[in-house]
Order: C-alpha cells, then sequence, then structure tokens
C-alpha cells in the first residue's frame, strides 16, 4: 500500500498592519484560505490591529498615573483577541473551517514577568486536536498564561515570537512573518532610499540588527529561532514575491563585511555621576535595574579622579520612567549627584558576520561619521557589530554615510 504523504504545517503570522481593517482581514483571509487549500495544514499568528496596543496604553495612562503591570497585561491582551475572532470569522466565510484561541488556549505557559514574560512551555494538544479536525488555527500572539494563572504578555512586537515558538514546537516546514514591507533591508528605505532588500541573512546578523533598532523582528523571536533552527521568512501580505529567510548560514556571507545598517531612537541615556570608584558599585546600579527588569544596553564608565567614577548607559525610554528614580536613589546613596537624563540620542550601529575576518571596519566608521563632523558620544562593539550613540539629529546623516560607506546603496542598473 502506498504511504500517505505526510501534510505539511506552516505557521503564518501577519502584524497588525496586515489586519488593520476589514478589507485587510479578508485578505489576510483569502491568503490563508489559499494556502489550506493547497492541502497544507495552517496555523496562524495575529498581532492587534493597527496602532490599537499603542491605543490602549493611552487608555490606561488616562485612568491610572502607574497602572499596574497585571492589569496592564489584562487590557493589551485584548487587543490580539480582536483580530483572532475578526480573522476567524472571516476565513469561515470563504468556507475554511477555523477556530480562534488566546495564547492560554492555545497552550502557551509563560513566566512572571509582567509586559514582557518569557515563553516557558508550550503544549499544543487543542492546537493538534483542531487541525486534526481540519481547521485553520488562529492563535493570538503576544500572551501567555503565567503561573499564577494570570494572563501575561511577551513584550512589543511579542507575536513573533508566538509564531516562531509555535512553529518550534509543532515542528513547522515554514514559519512565515507576514509584514508590510517586503523584506529585511540593507537600512529603513524610509531614511536611505537606496536601500535594498536582503535575500538571505544569518540568525546572527538578524539578532545584532534586531537589537540595534531594526524593527523588522522583534529580537528574542530571532534568538528563539536560533535555539531551535526555525527559519524564517519574512514577506510581504501584499505580494506573492519572495522576501527574506532568515537562516542559520548564508552561502559567501563571510564575503559580505557589512549586511545592514540599523538604527534606534526609543534610547536614552542614563547617568551616575560623580559616584565613588570601588569594587561593587556597578554590580549596585545594574543589579537595582534588573530587579526592576529594565534591560541596558551600552555601558561606559569613565577613567576614575580623585576616586570618583562617572558610569553612563543607555535603556529604552519607555523604561525611564522606572529606571531613573531607581538610579536617582542609588546614586544619591552612594554619595552621588543623583541621575542624568539624555533623552535626545540616537543609536547607530553597522552589522555583519563579514567583520570577523575583516579588520578595520570600526576605524571605517568612525572616519566616515568625522567626515560629516557627526559627535560619537558612546561606542560598543560585538563581534559582527559596532555601535555608536550619536546626537538624534544627527541619526539620518549617519545612517546615509554609513550605507554608502559599506557600499549597501543598490548598484545603478
Ligand atoms: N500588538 C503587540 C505590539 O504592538 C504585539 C505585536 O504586534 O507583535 O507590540
Ligand atoms: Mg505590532
Amino acid at each position: 500500500m502506498k504511504k500517505a504523504k505526510k501534510q505539511k504545517l506552516f505557521v503564518m503570522k501577519f502584524g497588525g498592519s496586515s489586519v488593520a481593517d476589514a478589507e485587510k482581514i479578508k485578505r489576510v483571509a483569502r491568503r490563508v484560505h489559499d494556502k489550506q487549500s493547497r492541502g497544507i495544514k495552517v496555523v496562524v499568528v495575529v498581532s492587534a490591529p493597527g496602532d490599537m496596543t499603542d491605543d490602549l496604553l493611552e487608555m490606561a495612562d488616562g485612568v491610572s498615573k502607574n497602572p499596574p503591570e497585571r492589569e496592564l497585561d489584562m487590557l493589551l491582551a485584548t487587543g490580539e483577541q480582536v483580530s483572532i475572532a475578526l480573522l476567524s470569522m472571516a476565513i469561515q466565510d470563504l468556507g475554511s473551517d477555523a477556530v480562534s484561541l488566546t495564547g492560554p488556549q492555545a497552550g502557551i505557559y509563560a513566566d512572571h514577568a509582567h509586559t514582557k514574560a518569557r515563553i516557558t512551555k508550550i503544549a499544543p494538544s487543542k492546537i493538534h486536536d483542531e487541525l486534526k479536525k481540519g481547521k485553520v488555527v488562529i492563535v493570538a500572539g503576544f500572551q501567555g498564561l503565567n503561573p499564577n494563572q494570570d494572563i501575561t504578555t511577551l513584550g512589543r512586537g511579542g507575536s513573533d515570537l508566538t509564531a516562531v515558538a509555535l512553529a518550534a514546537a509543532l515542528k513547522a516546514d515554514a514559519c512565515e512573518i507576514y509584514t508590510d514591507v517586503k523584506g529585511v533591508f540593507t537600512t529603513d528605505p524610509r531614511v536611505e532610499p537606496e536601500a535594498s532588500k536582503v535575500d538571505r541573512i544569518s540568525y546572527d546578523e538578524m539578532l545584532e540588527l534586531a537589537g540595534a533598532g531594526s524593527q523588522v523582528m522583534q529580537a528574542r523571536s530571532i534568538e528563539v529561532a536560533k535555539k531551535y533552527g526555525v527559519d524564517i521568512h519574512v514577506r510581504s501580505t501584499f505580494s506573492e514575491d519572495e522576501g527574506t529567510w532568515i537562516v542559520r548560514e548564508v552561502e559567501g556571507m563571510e564575503d559580505v563585511v557589512v549586511s545592514g545598517v540599523a538604527f534606534d531612537k526609543n534610547q536614552a541615556k542614563l547617568s551616575a555621576v560623580e559616584i565613588p570608584d570601588r569594587p561593587g558599585i556597578a554590580a549596585k546600579i545594574f543589579g537595582a535595574l534588573a530587579d526592576i527588569h529594565v534591560n541596558v544596553d551600552m555601558i561606559i564608565q569613565s577613567a576614575a579622579q580623585d576616586g570618583m567614577n562617572d558610569i553612563s548607559f543607555t535603556v529604552a525610554r519607555a523604561d525611564l520612567k522606572k529606571a531613573v528614580p531607581v538610579v536617582d536613589q542609588v546614586s544619591r546613596e552612594l554619595g552621588g549627584q543623583g541621575a542624568l537624563v539624555d533623552e535626545k540620542i540616537a543609536k547607530v550601529a553597522v552589522v555583519g558576520v563579514g567583520m570577523k575576518s575583516h579588520a578595520g571596519v570600526a576605524a571605517r566608521m568612525f572616519r566616515a561619521l568625522a567626515g560629516q563632523n557627526i559627535n560619537i558620544e558612546m561606542i560598543s562593539t560585538s563581534e559582527i557589530k559596532v555601535s555608536c550613540v550619536v546626537k538624534e539629529s544627527d541619526c539620518q546623516k549617519a545612517v546615509q554615510v554609513l550605507h554608502k560607506t559599506f557600499g549597501l546603496s543598490r548598484k545603478p542598473k
């Protein structure tokens, strides 16, 4: 007897801009319906429509100076529930059977860190049951259930994480991330019109680009993809064209010195000035920030003078409200001057696996910035990235000159 061919399983994730209104939802429904009609099992992950997550955050601000994070999660999770229900209706209208599931119903478990929880486990038995019944399963992105049985969210952009983690847990044949752009670009085309689409990029580069401010995918979702070897296809909701594949290795990738230029204007610089230069001080400041779940990115410490030091570092602007009082207090306890804040900064980074084998990338970057009279306030490097903090007003100029310097501008046809 001929063995039945195993049915393929795809995870398709649609971002907020793809489900922003009724027409768009119907379009997504047709795409999903087409896929299923080709005999493929489909699990869909969706984000909240349009800017709904931001609108919900504003509503919270309207009623409370400091909304408790548990309630914030309860509120934010509703955005994705709007999308799953509407999409399920639209798909059923086309004649495919579909069912919407919240994160908890789909078996997505998370830890206690409200508003930026990590996924701890996926128990997909309900998803499997529904797939077996021939249904398209539509899962709310960005949410999970914590050990208190409370709903938590997975950090902004967390629907990507839901999609990649589900693709890993379900051993999906593909994880498609549908978005309003054609794929991953060498930089943001709104800032540099010469930017071009990249066909393939490695997890490591994508991780660094995301960490440096590229908005295409949430950084943590790439970490999970790397850990479990999930191949990701980022592509446009509005066209059939191939987008960008994010994979472990790209042929000839060491030959390309810089693959992309990223920037981030959502950062702020915090400094603790005139604090004592002795063991345990950095541990104290950053320990206090870790306790309130604030991620710190770049850190510089000035050379000690008269037994005193300054420590400056960057945090997400959204975390400032939480971080400033803590740094202020710790700094004063240590006899320092309190926290200084600079919100008008931007982080600009060049990323490429080829840096491992090519010397002088940092020097070229600094020279290019100097040539535009751009002052560098902070520097940090990794094996495949060099980032600089510059004035926010210099950001665009910096991105453009780096894009050109590293040969990323579109070749003339
Ligand atoms: N709706 C959430 C957000 O805007 C999650 C997501 O879009 O992935 O951050
Ligand atoms: Mg979103």
